[in-house]
Formats: structure tokens, sequence, C-alpha cells
């Protein structure tokens, strides 16, 4: 240990001993800062573990605080304190979950609005609870738990919350939570569950926010749903979130005593301006420091991920058949009946003109969309109606027509991404994801983030997200359009070493070049069907293959 070191750890724990020895020290009304400034660091520090990553913006803090406050007002009576707590976080959990499994699919505004919303349903459901079954509306509640002992309760929930996101950023999960905040569609794609990761994480947090509100009843010594439901504390929470920085553990943090000050200051000062006021400080933060404090601050933490590397596993032979398979959007058949088998260490190329139906297939092949009819099969495996992150730790890996990375991930996260929760559930090492990406011509640049690459390097990038899975097959769509003559020859040179090592692969290609480079065999689709199949030169050669394309436009 160097002396500077030794220097910080004294530091540290001073002022550790400082923050426990609070409420010997200091009197009542500093006391009930320091109780406030806990409250909502553990509120704000539960707020960003989920919205940080994900981006979905909950007001919903209000609904679980209270959920906590009540279900502790209810209790109090019969139950000892501990259980009272651990009922509260059966209550949070539970409603999180029901809430969190209707509504994650809702993203953006919609999410927003429904989260603000519940906290309302809630209290009048208690409102209505209290009035038909319980008689009157409020309790009372007695407690012997004094200002100090709550303060070391709240001081001890939040030392567990901000363990618990210590915990969840260095696990799979944290890195799985920020790639669906990137880009769902690819995160799951990559073999990421992003229903059951984005319910886990929301009840999590929820639980904390109901556990910080059983801790916070005995304050009010009367609760009514009024109290215990104020949305003030959804948007206080979100406030102080984002100006710490909700992409980092310690950034809530930062916000929280700041604005506690500040909103002690502005409710004593402007009673009846408060709102008002709060609004304008929000604005003020989104507009002045959108990454937060904790952005300023520059966050230089890299996370790596070093477990062993299983290998992939061998496939029979069709690795992949499709059984007359259609897909309908409405009244249009962007696919209809079409078959094809896929043989271990074969590439398949399809081609056919614009809206032929090539990327649709793709979609029900990795499971972005569902077949109206028809069988797909992996292996011996039916595949067809799987959702994409099964599909995907089975072993089929794609890219994208219109590229998709996780812009605000590094290059390395991107790969790592995939290899999370794969097949043998073994993460990727440092060296592999390294390997990958001096595989696909990215070697040297990994902690750049993915957006700043060009639209080239974005394709690179793709593949070997999609090769980190250690897929059986893997699908190209258009990977090589959009490439100078060069970068094709390296292209195509790199499919070709795929191949050499056994991929198998269908490819989705205008560049007849590589299909005749590359291709044992392709199929010709053309409104919705197979038109025809072969081996490259006698398909090329064919009439209506001709036809096909030169009958529409820009083929
Ligand atoms: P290709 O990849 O061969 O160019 P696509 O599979 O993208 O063709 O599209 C086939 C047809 O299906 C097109 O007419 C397209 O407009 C339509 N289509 C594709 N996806 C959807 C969708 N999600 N909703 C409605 N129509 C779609
Ligand atoms: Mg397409």
């Amino acid at each position: 240990m160097t002396v500077r070191n030794a220097i910080l750890m004294i530091i540290a724990l001073l002022l550790g001993a400082a923050i426990v020895a609070v409420p010997l020290y200091a009197n009542g009304y500093y006391l009930a800062l320091g109780i406030s400034i806990l409250y909502f660091t553990v509120l704000a520090t539960a707020w960003a573990m989920f919205s940080g990553p994900t981006r979905y913006i909950s007001l919903a803090t209000a609904a679980f605080f209270g959920i906590g406050a009540y279900s502790a007002a209810i209790t109090a009576e019969t139950l000892s304190w501990p259980l009272q707590l651990l009922v509260a976080a059966g209550a949070g959990g539970v409603v999180a979950a029901i809430t969190g499994l209707s509504t994650l699919r809702l993203s953006g505004i919609y999410f927003v609005i429904f989260s603000f919303g519940l906290a309302e349903l809630i209290r009048q459901l208690v409102i209505w609870y209290e009035v038909n079954v319980h008689k009157s509306v409020g309790r009372y509640l007695f407690s012997d738990i004094t200002q100090e002992v709550l303060y070391w309760q709240l001081l001890g929930l939040a030392v567990v919350v901000l363990l618990a996101g210590y915990a969840l950023n260095r696990s799979r999960y944290g890195l799985a939570l920020r790639a669906i905040g990137a880009d769902e569609t690819a995160a799951r794609h990559a073999g990421i569950n992003a229903t059951l990761v984005k319910l886990g994480v929301f009840v999590a947090s929820a639980v904390f926010m109901s556990v910080a509100g059983a801790m916070m009843a005995p304050r009010w010594t009367y609760i009514d749903p009024a109290i215990a439901f104020n949305p003030m504390i959804s948007f206080q929470v979100v406030i102080m979130a984002l100006l710490g920085g909700a992409t980092h553990l310690l950034g809530p943090l930062l916000g929280v005593v700041p604005l506690v000050l500040l909103f002690e200051v502005l409710t004593a000062a402007l009673p009846n301006h408060f709102s008002i006021v709060l609004g304008l400080v929000f604005v003020a933060i989104v507009m002045a420091l959108p990454q937060g404090v904790i952005g300023l601050i520059a966050p230089l933490l890299a996370r790596p991920h070093a477990k062993p590397v299983a290998m992939p596993a061998i496939a029979e032979s069709p690795l992949l058949s499709v059984e007359r398979v259609s897909k309908s959007f409405g009244g249009l058949r962007a696919v209809e009946g079409v078959s094809l088998t896929v043989a271990q260490g074969e590439i398949l190329g399809i081609i056919g003109p614009n809206g032929s139906g090539k990327t649709t297939l793709l979609n029900m092949l990795s499971g972005a969309l569902i077949p109206t009819t028809g069988t797909i099969r992996l292996g011996d495996a039916v595949i067809s109606g799987l959702p994409a992150h099964k599909i995907a730790r089975l072993g089929l890996a794609r890219t994208f027509q219109l590229v998709r990375v996780m812009p605000e991930l590094s290059i390395a996260e991107n790969v790592a991404a995939a290899a999370l929760f794969r097949a043998g559930a073994s993460a990727g090492s440092e060296t592999e994801i390294h390997d990958l990406l001096e595989l696909v011509g990215l070697g040297r640049r990994s902690d750049t983030p993915a957006g700043e690459l060009t639209y080239i390097d974005q394709k690179r990038l793709e593949l070997a997200r999609a090769l980190a899975l250690e897929p059986r097959i893997l699908l190209l769509d258009e990977w090589l359009a959009g490439l100078n003559p060069s970068e094709l020859e390296t292209g195509i040179a790199l499919i070709a070493r795929l191949r050499d090592r056994g991929l198998t692969i269908v490819m989705v290609e205008h560049v007849m070049d590589a299909i005749r480079a590359l291709c044992n065999r392709c199929l010709v689709m053309s409104a919705g069907k197979v038109i025809a199949s072969g081996t490259p030169e006698v398909v090329l050669a064919d009439r209506t293959v001709i036809t096909a394309y030169l009958g529409e436009a820009d083929a």
C-alpha cells in the first residue's frame, strides 16, 4: 500500500465514522436533514439502478415508497419491526413484478405516463380499501423508533443499496442492462433476455424503495394516502438522479446532497411556489448537465469480464431447415411458402430484388418475427415461435441490414454483451474479445464508443458481436453493401475465413461477385417466393432470375 492510498483510506474511514456518528453530535434539525439525505439517497440510487442504464424514466417512486409506508402503517400493531419491513418489501416487489410484466414493453413517454399513473391508481385503491373495509381513512402510528435509530436504519439501507448496485454493475446483468438501454433489439439478438433482466432490476429497485417507505413511516405518526403517495417524491428523485448522473453508482448521491439542501431552503422561503421552482430546477439541470455532475468528473472505470471460454457445439446436418414458412403483414404476403435447408459448413446465398422478402425471412429465422405459418428447425430444435434471445443462445447469430451497434457502449463491451448468456454460460475473456476484434479488423481500438465508428467499422463490429455468440450458424443481411472495392475484397476474404473455420452461413447479398466467390448454393426470391435455386453459375444464368431482377427497379 502506498502512502497516498493509506492517507485516502484513513480519510475514508474518518468520513465513514463521522457519517455513522451524526446522531451523536447533530441536533434535531441537522439530524432531520441527515435523514432526508439518506432516504433520498436510497430512493435516487434505487431509481438509477433501473432507469440509469435502461433510460426508462420512471415516475413510480412515489408508488413503491407509498406502498412501503402504508403497509408499515397497517401492520404496525400486529407485526414486529423486521416483519413489517419484510411485508413492505414483499408488497413493493409483487406490485413491481405485476406492473413491470405489463408495462416494460412500453417505451419512452408511454412508460413515463404509466409509471406516473401507477402511484395515483394505488392511492385510489388504498382509499377505497380504507373507506370500504377499514371504515376510516388514515392511520395513527405509534412507534418507539427514535430519530437516531431511524437515521442508522436508513444509513444501513443506503449501504445495502449501494452494495447491491455495485454487485449489479460488476455482474453480467449490469452490462446486459446497458446493452438493452443502448439497443434493445440488438441485445435480444445477442442472447440477452431483455424482458427478464429489466423486470428483475425493476423489482429489486422497487423493493428498496418500499423498504425506505416503511422505515420512514414512523416519522409521521399519522399517515393517510395523500402523505404516503405524494407524487412530488417521484419528481424529486428523478431530478436528483439526473443532476448527479444516473449512469454511475455514486452519481445520484452527488445530486441528493445539494438538492435536499436546496429543497429545504425553498420549502421554507417559497412554500407556495415550490412546484414551480422544482420544475425550473429540473429544466436547468437537463439543459446544463445532460450527463449529470458525474459526467464532469469523467468516470474512468473499465469493467473487465474475465471468464473461461466454451467450445462451440458441433451440429448435425441439415443444420437449418425451413418448411413452408410464410409471413403476412396485414394483406401483404412478404414471404410465402418458403422451404430450404442449410447443411453444416455450407454457405447459402439469398438474392432477389428489393422488397422480395429476404430480410423478412431472416427476421423469422432469428426470432425478430414469428412466422404466420410454417416451421423452422435448428438442428433438432423447433425454433419458430421462440423469442430472439433463446434462438441466439441456441447458436444462431445475425447482423442487421441497417447496422445496429450499441452506440454508448465501447467496442469491447458491444462484443462482450453477446458472450454474456451464450450456451455454456461462459462470458467472453478479454483475449477472446480481442481476437474477435482482430479478426474483423478492429483490433486496437477496443475502448472507443461504438457510436464513433464509421459505418463500415460498425458493420465489422456487428460481425464480431455475432461471432461472440459462438454461433453454429450466422445470418448476414447485405453485410457487404456499401463497401468500396478494396473493402469488399477484405470482406469476402473474411467470410471465406469463417467458412474455412467450419461456420455455416446464410447470406443475403446484392454483390454477385461475393455470391459467386463464396456460396455453395444460392436461392432467388421474388415477391416472397423462391423462384430458383442451385449453384450460383446456374442460377445467375437463369432467364427467370434475370427477368425478376430487370423487371423491378433498383435491384
Ligand atoms: P427485402 O429484404 O427482400 O428487400 P423485406 O423482407 O424487407 O424485403 O420486405 C418484404 C416486403 O415486406 C416489403 O414489401 C416490405 O415493405 C414488407 N415489410 C417488411 N417488414 C414489414 C413490417 N414490419 N411491416 C409491414 N410490412 C413489412
Ligand atoms: Mg432487406
